[in-house]
């Protein structure tokens, strides 16, 4: 450690001693990221990425080659027949949304296996909200097959509730929530038991904060398409906005056909200047996302030191950027996010508050200082008011400045005597 950063010498030790731990963890990752490094490049390569595919199209975007090289590297990378990488995805709820809508028509069914789905999709399904333009509102029936009382999807439950449904929907990351994440291979059993009831329902991952954390993506395991955002993983805190569908080729046309038009599909829609910033964040992302995962551990291994209870565990095999540090007071996760902000590269200064965000019942306090609005590829922190005074923590562009963000987390408990050593 070096003396640009002042920390409490107490915590230096116990810094020192959670990265100690970390070793085994950390090369596990380092390995991963070494695979899909390779399988980045090899898609590049694959696919021929010149120059001239970074050139915008603008009006329609016909013939616009890097936007079709742009899907082919996607494919390839993910090991899925086709994709659909756009910048004109809003946000991964957008992807999702066009996803399902995409495949569902009224008079279908679609079942979540993983309980409750992200906030977001339960006005986009129509579980919740006013419900005009859901789901719902065009015929598509839900349900949702419970997880069972330690967080792990309920198998015999999904085989008898898949039979009759055209999509079968699973949430890879745990979102917001104190439930384990499904690694890919969770994933490849749950395709597994829907496939053994229904060989024709569409199974549908939101595969968001999962991208590069593994060797393989679901849709190698078993999964029709998998989708998430570009202010994620798979953007590598290069790309500005977007997001990506992935998967079976027809099943991707359909979805282009939702995202512009009904025989235009993916022949449309320019580049802009975009093009270039979503080739080389893809690029980086899996090395970008070592480096979160990496600030995960981290923090996961300190906090856990330091006595609070955490999620997953620190030398756990990963699936995903999350991990939850259970705080246990408003103070602490109060001051716990000040320090994340401390340590920002954008917006150091900022002091978070809590607010009562629309749509929350609690108020919430988030830290995040980054180059692009909104990124979880970038380290941020938030969570709600309530007991356990949880606190969710992802991203990190790289694992030296999380891990200082991390660290002055530490310190800012510490300052406002939250913390106890
Ligand atoms: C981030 C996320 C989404 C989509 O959220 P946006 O903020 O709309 O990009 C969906 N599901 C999960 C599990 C997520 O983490």
């Amino acid at each position: 450690m070096n003396d640009i950063y002042q920390f409490d010498p107490r915590l230096k030790e116990r810094f020192a001693a959670a990265e100690e731990r970390c070793g085994e963890a950390f090369r596990r990752m380092e390995d991963i990221c070494a695979y899909n490094e390779a399988k980045v490049l090899r898609a590049f390569t694959d696919c021929r990425v010149s120059e001239t595919h970074f050139a915008g199209s603008t009006g329609y975007g016909y013939g616009d080659r890097g936007r079709e090289a742009l899907d082919q590297v996607f494919a390839c990378a993910f090991g899925a027949e086709d994709a659909l990488a756009r910048h004109n995805f809003v946000s991964g709820t957008h992807a999702l949304t066009v996803a399902l809508f995409g495949v569902l028509r009224a008079g279908d069914r679609m079942v979540s296996l993983t309980g409750a789905p992200y906030d977001t999709m339960e006005e986009v399904i129509g579980i919740r909200g006013q419900g005009c333009g859901s789901l719902r509102d065009f015929g598509v029936t839900y349900s949702q097959v419970e997880l069972l009382p330690d967080g792990t999807p309920d198998l015999e439950g999904i085989r008898q509730a898949v039979p009759g449904a055209r999509v079968a929907y699973i949430q890879r990351s745990r979102g917001y929530a104190l439930r384990p994440s499904l690694t890919v291979a969770d994933i490849a059993r749950l395709a597994e038991a829907v496939r053994s009831v229904n060989p024709e329902a569409v199974i549908l991952v939101d595969n968001c904060y999962g991208e590069f954390v593994e060797r393989q993506e679901p849709v190698q395991a078993g999964a029709d398409l998998i989708v998430g955002s570009l202010i994620k993983n798979p953007g590598g805190g290069i790309a500005r906005t977007g997001g990506y569908i992935a998967g079976k080729r027809a099943l991707v046309e359909q979805c282009a056909y939702r995202l512009t038009c009904v025989g235009m599909g993916k022949e449309v829609g320019c580049t802009l200047g975009e093009s270039r910033s979503l080739f080389q964040g893809f690029f980086f992302a899996p090395s970008v996302v070592a480096g979160a995962v990496k600030t995960s551990i981290f923090a996961l291994s300190l906090f856990d030191l330091l006595g609070y209870p955490v999620t997953p565990a620190f030398d756990a095999l990963r699936t995903d950027l999350i991990a939850a540090i259970q705080l246990g007071s408003p103070e602490g996760l109060v001051a716990f996010c000040q320090g994340i902000q401390k340590g920002s590269p954008v917006d150091s200064f900022v002091l978070p508050e809590p607010w009562d965000m629309p749509g929350y019942e609690d108020p919430v306090v988030m830290a995040a200082g980054a180059f692009t609005l909104g990124s979880s590829i970038e380290l941020s922190a938030d969570g709600p008011l309530r007991p356990p005074y949880a606190v969710y923590l992802q991203g990190g562009l790289t694992y030296n400045t999380g891990r200082i963000g991390i660290m002055l987390a530490a310190q800012s408990m510490l300052d406002q005597g939250v913390l106890r050593l």
